[in-house]
């Protein structure tokens, strides 16, 4: 096997029509001693955990939403957000965590941790109430109590989910807002603990003063009736604000961003609140308890300072902790930090970045590049060894594995 899975990409894509066809992939593999990866939207979005020079298997025509019940969805696995979210609203209901990207499967969003920005709320694998899933010898299972918490951020290395139950909410429409504020303002008064939803960008550099960040929040729209007719994804966001942070134009042109919203802007959640981005293998998510977020950001401050350096825009979100037990946020409430940088020339920036969200007993977030392997799942996260249980019992022979992941779970 290629030590490059990227370089000569899979040498064979699956893409089963049904939960029958998953099935007859993975034992077909398992008779040839094949290894097999699950994608969702992957093929757009080639992050490390979906690369493999043996089988894809592509779920991405597992669409369709099952049952909208009274507080849960039942969905297939290869339904992207954005669909889910629209069908959701027409429902009058809605996912209590939007995240950005929104033609991610529900299978991979789960897969790995997609977090939003409710800071009362967990990530999307918080809200799985039910995992439906095809194991590494091709056997069914319907997944519940504690196994699920192993299922919640499986990495795809406990089997190809099929299905699966969503907590939902009632849809209510959001206002949202925005306004410079400096640093400590954020942190001392707590003002990402205290909205419906938040998010910070912050121009961390030797000077940090006041208008060296944007707050934006959300709050229920007042006197806000009824479920909404037209939905649609991400229309309210500015197109200037958007490409402002994919292009890292604020990287090179100063501060503060251009304003996100129109003045009064308010819809429904997955409306106003995602900021969709481009694939970038340049950005670095760290998932550091709560409560060393100040900390986090002095260190930072500090470190590029020292060698003449800034680093904008960090982009905070805020999230409650996580029962899942490989989710970044596991067992402590959590800030996710994103922080860009650009190409080999930033590349010491980016290591010392990660080295003081390390200090701080911060986790990379799986969606990102990182160095992590099993030494350090074993230190940073306390689930680790009842979900290496729950692997060895889905999937004993490894038919869920490639090079990466062997790397980052072990064998
Ligand atoms: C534009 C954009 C914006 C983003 N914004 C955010 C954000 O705001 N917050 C955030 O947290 N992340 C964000 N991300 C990253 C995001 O979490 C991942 O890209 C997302 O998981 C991709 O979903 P996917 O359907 O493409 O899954 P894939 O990338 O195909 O898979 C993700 C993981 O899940 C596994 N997997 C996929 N399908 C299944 C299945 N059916 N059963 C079992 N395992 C499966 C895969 O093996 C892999 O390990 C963003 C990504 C993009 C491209």
């Amino acid at each position: 096997m290629s030590t490059d899975p990227a370089a000569t990409g899979p040498r064979r894509t699956d893409r089963p029509l049904d939960e029958a066809g998953v099935v007859t992939a993975v034992r077909r593999a398992a008779e040839r001693g094949a290894t097999v990866r699950p994608t969702g939207a992957g093929g757009r979005a080639p992050g490390p955990l979906v690369r493999t020079d043996d089988v894809l298997l592509d779920v991405s025509a597992l669409t369709g939403v099952v049952e909208i019940g009274e507080d849960t969805v039942r969905v297939r696995a290869g339904e992207t957000v954005a669909d889910l979210c629209v069908a959701l609203a027409a429902a009058g209901r809605a996912l209590a965590t939007v995240p950005d990207a929104p033609r991610a499967t529900i299978g991979g969003a789960t897969g790995l941790g997609m977090y939003g920005g409710a800071p009362a709320e967990g990530s999307l694998s918080g809200q799985v109430r039910a995992v439906r899933l095809v194991d590494g010898r091709g056997t069914v299972r319907d997944v519940t109590g504690p196994d699920l918490d192993a299922a919640r951020c499986g990495l795809g290395a406990l089997g190809i989910a099929t299905a699966l139950e969503l907590r939902t909410v009632p849809l209510t429409r959001l206002q949202v807002h925005e306004r410079a504020v400096g640093i400590d303002e954020v942190l001392g008064e707590d003002l990402l603990g205290e909205h419906a939803w938040t998010e910070c960008d912050i121009a961390v550099s030797p000077s940090a003063h006041a208008g060296s960040a944007v707050l934006r929040w959300a709050e229920p729209e007042p006197e806000a009736t009824g479920p909404v007719e037209r939905a649609g994804w991400g229309q309210a966001v500015s197109r200037l604000a958007s490409s402002w942070w994919s292009s890292g134009v604020g990287l090179r042109s100063g501060w503060p961003p251009p304003q996100r919203w129109a003045p009064g802007t308010a819809g429904p959640p997955h409306e106003v609140l995602p900021d969709p981005q481009p694939w970038d293998p340049d950005l670095s998510e760290w998932a550091v308890p709560r409560a060393a977020l100040g900390t986090v950001l002095r260190e930072l401050g500090a470190a590029v300072a020292a060698r003449g350096r800034e680093l904008r825009p960090v982009r905070v979100r805020t999230g409650r902790a996580e029962t899942g037990l490989l989710h970044p946020a596991s067992g402590r409430d959590t800030a996710y930090l994103r922080l860009r940088t650009r190409g080999p020339a930033e590349e010491p920036v980016r290591r010392l970045a990660g080295a003081v969200c390390e200090d701080a007993d911060g986790r990379p977030c799986w969606t990102t590049r990182h160095a992590w392997g099993p030494d350090e799942l074993a230190v940073a996260y306390p689930g680790w060894e009842a979900f290496r249980a729950v692997r060895d019992r889905f999937d004993p022979d490894r038919r869920f594995t490639d090079p990466h992941l062997a790397a980052v779970l072990g064998r």
